[in-house]
C-alpha cells in the first residue's frame, strides 16, 4: 500500500472513510460492473496465485509451519479452482433468470436480475489466510463489487504478502487491503458497507453484526463450532481412521473450522478405534510427531496455552490414550487422543481448534444425537461413518449443522456445488461456487407489464360488486 493514509500504523476512521468513498466512486462510475473488469480481475488473481506460489508457501511456513502440500492443496489449488470456475460460469451466473408469473399479475413476464451490492468488506481469519481472504473475493468480484479485505493480524507474513500481491495484481481503484488488528478493523466497521463477510469466532462476529446493524448492512458470518464425528462398528476402520486423521491433523493440525472436534462411538468399539488411530498416526507422523514436518504448529503462545489448559484439566489429563507431548518453544502439540472424556469437562464446552481429539463413549450409537444436541450450539459440520442406511437417514434428519458428510470428513468444503456455511452459532449465509456469487449479489425482482388487460377491479370506487368477484 503506497498511500500513507492507508498505512496500517495510521489507519483510522478518517482514512477508512476516504478509502470507502474512493471505492464507492469507482463503483458508482460502473467500473466493477462490466463483465470485462470482472474477467480481468479473476484472471489477475489466477496469475497471482500461479506466479506467487513459492512466496505463499513460505509465508504460511512462517506463520504456521504449514506443510507445503497442505498449502498447495488447501490454499492455492482450491483458490485457483474457484477462479477457474467463476471464469467459466460467470456468464451464466450474471444472466437474468426468467421467472414464472401467475394469474395475479396476468398478463406479465418476469425475471430475476443479479445486481452487485456495492462496496463490500471481507474480514478473514489466520488459519487459512489466503483461502479465507481470497475465496470470498472471487464471489465479490464475479458479482461486480468493490472490495476491502482485512486479513488477520495473527498470520502476519501472510497478511503482509496479501497486501503486496493484491496491490500488485488487482485493480487498486476498486480493491484494497487494510492490514491491522482491532483498531484498524474497528475503523473499517464504522463505515457504511453494502455487505460484510466475516470469518472468525462468534465473539467478534457479535461485534461485527452490531456494527453492521447501525447501517442495516447485511452480513455473512462464517464461524466455527464443535464438529462431531460419529463412528459406527462394522465399517472399514482403516479407511475411516485415515479420513478422520486427514480432516483433523491433516488440516492445519486441527486448527480448521470443520476439523473433527470430538468422536462419539460405542463402548464396545472405542478400544478398537483407539488402536487404529495409534497405528495410522504412527505411520503418518512417525514415533516422534513433534519432529514431523507434516504437522502445522500452533499459531501463537496464547493458543498454545489455551490448548495446554484444556489438556491439563484433571478430568481430562488422566484420559490421554495417545500423544499428549508438547514443545512450548516451537509451539508444537502432538496428535492427542483422549478416551472417555466427561461431557462436562472444559474441552467439551468450547471449540478445541487444535490437535486434541476427545472420544465420547455411548452404550448405543443412537444416543450420539443427544450428545451432539446437548453441546448446545449447532456445529459447522458433522460426520458419520457407517454402513447402516437407517442410521444415515436418522443422522440427516436429526443433526442440525452447517453441513454433513457421511463416511468422510471435511471434503464437502471442496464441493463447489454445495453451499458452505453455518447455522445458528456456527454462522449465517453461505458461499462457494455460485453461492459465492449469490452472497454478493442482490436478487432484483423485475416484473414487465404492457398496457392491455387493465382490469378496473383495483380502482375506486370500491363497490360491493367488486368485492364479490
Ligand atoms: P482471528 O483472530 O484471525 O480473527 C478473525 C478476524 O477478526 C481478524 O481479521 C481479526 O483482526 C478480527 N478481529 C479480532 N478481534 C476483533 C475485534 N475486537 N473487533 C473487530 N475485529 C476483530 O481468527 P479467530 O476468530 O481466532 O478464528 C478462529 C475461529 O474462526 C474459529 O472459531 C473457527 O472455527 C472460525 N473459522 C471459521 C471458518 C469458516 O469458514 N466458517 C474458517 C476459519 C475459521
Amino acid at each position: 500500500m503506497g498511500n500513507k493514509s492507508e498505512d496500517k500504523a495510521v489507519f483510522d476512521t478518517d482514512s477508512a472513510n476516504q478509502m470507502v468513498n474512493k471505492l464507492r466512486a469507482s463503483f458508482v462510475a460502473g467500473k466493477t460492473k462490466s463483465y470485462e473488469w470482472r474477467v480481468s480481475q479473476l484472471i489477475a488473481m489466477l496469475n497471482m496465485m500461479e506466479e506467487s506460489e513459492p512466496q505463499i508457501v513460505s509465508a504460511l511456513r512462517d506463520d504456521l509451519s504449514k506443510p507445503e502440500l497442505e498449502s498447495s492443496i488447501y490454499e492455492i489449488a482450491m483458490l485457483k479452482n474457484s477462479c477457474k470456475l467463476a471464469l467459466k460460469e460467470m456468464k451464466h451466473w450474471i444472466k437474468p433468470e426468467n421467472a414464472k408469473t401467475s394469474l395475479t399479475t396476468f398478463p406479465s413476464s418476469a425475471e430475476i436480475v443479479s445486481e452487485p451490492l456495492g462496496v463490500v468488506l471481507v474480514i478473514s481469519a489466520w488459519n487459512y489466510p489466503f483461502l479465507l481472504s481470497l475465496d470470498p473475493m472471487v464471489g465479490a468480484i464475479a458479482a461486480g463489487n468493490a472490495i476491502v479485505l482485512k486479513p488477520s493480524e495473527l498470520a502476519p507474513a501472510s497478511s503482509s504478502l496479501l497486501a503486496k500481491l493484491v496491490a500488485r495484481y488487482l485493480d487498486g481503484s476498486c480493491i484494497k487491503v487494510v492490514e491491522g488488528a482491532v483498531p484498524q478493523t474497528s475503523a473499517l466497521l464504522e463505515q457504511k458497507w453494502d455487505k460484510i463477510f466475516y470469518t472468525g469466532n462468534g465473539r467478534v462476529a457479535r461485534i461485527v453484526m452490531a456494527a453492521a446493524a447501525k447501517h442495516l448492512t447485511p452480513v455473512v458470518l462464517e464461524l466455527g463450532g464443535k464438529s462431531p464425528v460419529i463412528v459406527d462398528s462394522g465399517i472399514d476402520l482403516k479407511v475411516a481412521t485415515r479420513r478422520i486423521i486427514a480432516g483433523k491433523w491433516g488440516c492445519n493440525n486441527g486448527q480448521a473450522c470443520i476439523s473433527p472436534d470430538y468422536v462419539i462411538t460405542t463402548k464396545d468399539y472405542a478400544v478398537k478405534l483407539v488402536d487404529s488411530f495409534k497405528c495410522e498416526l504412527e505411520q503418518f507422523y512417525g514415533k516422534n510427531p513433534l519432529e514431523s514436518k507434516d504437522l502445522s504448529r500452533i499459531v501463537n503462545p496464547n493458543h498454545f496455552d489455551r490448548l495446554s489448559k484444556l489438556l491439563e484439566e484433571d478430568k481430562v489429563s488422566s484420559k490421554i490414550a495417545h500423544g499428549g507431548q508438547k514443545d512450548e518453544t516451537n509451539l508444537k502439540i502432538a496428535p492427542t487422543i483422549l478416551l472417555d472424556v466427561p461431557i462436562n469437562s472444559l474441552i467439551m464446552k468450547e471449540e478445541i481448534f487444535g490437535p486434541l481429539l476427545p472420544i465420547i463413549m455411548v452404550d448405543k450409537l443412537e444416543e450420539s444425537f443427544d450428545v451432539i444436541n446437548s453441546c448446545g450450539a449447532k456445529p459447522l459440520a458433522a460426520y458419520l461413518f457407517t454402513n447402516n442406511n437407517k442410521l444415515k437417514e436418522e443422522f440427516v434428519a436429526e443433526v442440525s449443522a452447517g453441513g454433513l458428510v457421511v463416511n468422510d470428513t471435511t471434503v464437502h468444503l471442496a464441493e463447489h456445488n454445495l453451499p458452505f456455511g453455518g447455522v445458528g452459532e456456527s454462522g449465517m449465509g453461505s458461499y462457494h461456487g455460485k453461492f459465492s456469487f449469490d452472497a454478493f449479489s442482490h436478487k432484483k425482482a423485475v416484473l414487465y407489464k404492457g398496457f392491455s388487460g387493465d382490469s378496473s377491479l383495483r380502482y375506486p370506487p370500491y363497490t360491493r360488486g367488486k368485492l364479490r368477484l
